[in-house]
């Protein structure tokens, strides 16, 4: 028996990333316990951007058994240690956010610390980004996998990939028809609802056909068609802290180096990214549309961007923020349905990662039990706060006063949350710690370093050694990671052989 007849219906409008992510974990984790019918309609089409990742992505991946040679080549993927920040805390600054850390990552109390008392007594010591195995990579262009042994400093950084948008949801669609999702062609046209419950029942198609099931997963991107539309969740708008509300986006020719990060430039109202692929160069300018025309934008995009432009640029219209509950009744919103932060810290398609891992560890046996429910807001509402305030932490922290957007983020309010965050930062260079969430220490860390924000004491723990004896260690792990570094292939050598895309 397969259990067939008690299997949860479960049907997801929407086939971007966000619905094809959903049916591909549904099928492969949950296969004795749903059925999956996704609705999606060609005219209408996906949003189409969305190209740089975190590392988490690789864990989703290696769930449902994907494997990454061929992945990548399909999505004609590169690889990404990091972010660099060019422009952010002065005009003429450069940092890497890198998916690693610095030092050793082991021990206690962290490196920086020993770093910051070093600098607090006056001494000349290197960027704390040459003590960081994943900066040095990125700066000198190489790229291997990281080391399995913990000993090793070439185990101390993580990766993520930089692909094209529009291939990863057709290969996660093949992924999920074959082992059994069912696809719908078709525009939605209605939604129906339990009188009593309020629960959604079925939706009703262009050609009046009626769709069925015991759970909804709204993936219809940013017009979020059940969860705002239909059940009127609120929104909750964050404009004021992330005034960013369009984008340009132009794809060029790669004519400059396959770097193995993604660049994100500041600009006169916003930033512009560089995401590197194997066949081409995606670029576009996130800005405010208070501070900006789309006029002023697509020309700056077009005079900054490094090769042959080949398309039109595109605009992209949102709002930051999300909805206030992104599961109600037997409705789930994952993605852009759910809500939105701007793409500075490729958090997106994270957040979408993060919905569905949790969506599976509480998927409903039989009725939807309000305490799952409810723990699935909270995990999800975590995400959001936390990545929202190391936004913010972007735009408040820097020392720009040539525009009007830079002085509006500048001198805005923040929220106390963050307020806290760095107040503890630049009294003993701490870190908030949290059990779960996405940015670590080492992310926060070359924000806050990177972007000018200066502690004026350290941990105290770090005063144990002898200045002579830290300087020395801390030369010679500099030196070893310059040495390990410059031994490794370079990006692009390592693509060709372990991942190319085809012809
Ligand atoms: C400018 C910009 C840059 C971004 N960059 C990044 C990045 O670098 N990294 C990252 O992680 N994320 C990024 N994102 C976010 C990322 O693009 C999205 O999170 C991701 O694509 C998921 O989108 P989605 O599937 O939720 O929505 P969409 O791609 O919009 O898909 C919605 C689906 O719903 C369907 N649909 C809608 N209405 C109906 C209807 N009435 N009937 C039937 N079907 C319907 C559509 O046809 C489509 O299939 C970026 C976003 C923007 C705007």
């Amino acid at each position: 028996m397969d259990g067939s007849a008690n299997r949860t219906r479960v049907v997801i409008v929407g086939g971007g990333t966000a619905g094809w992510m959903t049916a591909a974990a549904l099928v492969k984790l949950l296969p004795t316990r749903c059925s999956v019918r996704l609705v999606e309609s060609e005219a209408i089409g996906i949003v189409g951007v969305g190209e740089a990742t975190l590392p988490h992505i690789r864990a989703f991946n290696e769930r449902l058994g994907i494997p990454e040679a061929e992945f990548m080549a399909t999505t004609r993927a590169t690889f990404k240690l990091g972010i660099e920040f060019v422009n952010w805390g002065r005009i003429g600054d450069s940092y890497i956010h890198p998916f690693g850390t610095f030092g050793r990552g082991t021990g206690e109390p962290d490196f920086h610390q020993y770093w910051l008392r070093l600098r607090q007594a006056g001494l000349t010591v290197p960027e704390l980004e040459d003590y960081s195995l994943a900066c040095t990579m990125a700066r000198l262009n190489r790229f291997q996998l990281p080391s399995a042994d913990p000993a090793d400093i070439a185990s101390t950084f993580g990766y993520a990939y930089q692909f094209d948008a529009t291939l990863f949801a057709p290969y996660l669609r093949r992924f999920a028809e074959t082992l059994g999702a069912l696809r719908t062609e078709g525009r939605v046209v209605g939604v129906d609802r339990d009188g009593e419950s309020g629960d959604v029942t079925a939706i009703r198609m262009e050609n009046g056909e009626l769709i069925e099931g015991d759970l909804f997963v709204d993936c219809s991107g940013f017009v979020s068609l059940l969860l705002g539309k239909a059940l009127g969740e609120p929104f909750q708008d964050w404009s004021k802290w992330l005034p960013a509300d369009r984008a340009t986006a132009m794809p060029c020719r790669t004519e400059t180096a396959l770097t193995p990060y993604t660049g994100v430039i500041a600009m006169e109202a916003g930033w512009r990214w560089r995401i590197p692929l194997q066949h081409r160069t995606g670029n576009g300018y996130v800005y405010s549309s208070d501070f900006l025309s789309h006029e002023k934008a697509a020309e700056a995009l077009i005079s900054a961007v490094e090769g042959e432009p080949i398309a039109e640029p595109r605009v992209l219209r949102f709002k930051a923020g999300r909805r206030e509950r992104s599961w109600v009744g037997n409705c789930v919103a994952v993605g852009l349905a759910s809500g939105f932060l701007e793409p500075l810290e490729s958090t997106s398609i994270y957040l979408i990662q993060a919905a569905i891992t949790a969506l599976v560890e509480l998927f409903p046996d039989g009725a939807v039990s309000p305490v799952l429910r409810d723990e699935f807001n909270r995990l999800i509402d975590l995400e959001y706060d936390r990545i929202r305030d190391f936004l913010i932490l972007h735009y408040h922290a820097t020392e720009r006063t040539d525009s009007e957007f830079w002085n509006y983020t500048r001198t805005m309010s923040i929220p106390d949350s963050l307020a806290e965050k760095m107040e503890l930062f630049r009294r003993r260079g701490r870190v908030v710690k949290y059990r779960e969430g996405v940015f670590l220490d080492a992310s926060w860390i070359a924000v806050y370093l990177g972007q000018r924000v200066i502690p004026q004491g350290h941990d105290l723990r770090a005063d144990a050694p002898p200045a002579e004896a830290l300087l020395r260690a801390m030369d010679a792990l500099r030196g070893e990671i310059r040495t390990r570094v410059e031994a490794m292939p370079d990006h692009v050598g390592h693509i060709a052989r372990y991942c190319p895309m085809a012809a």
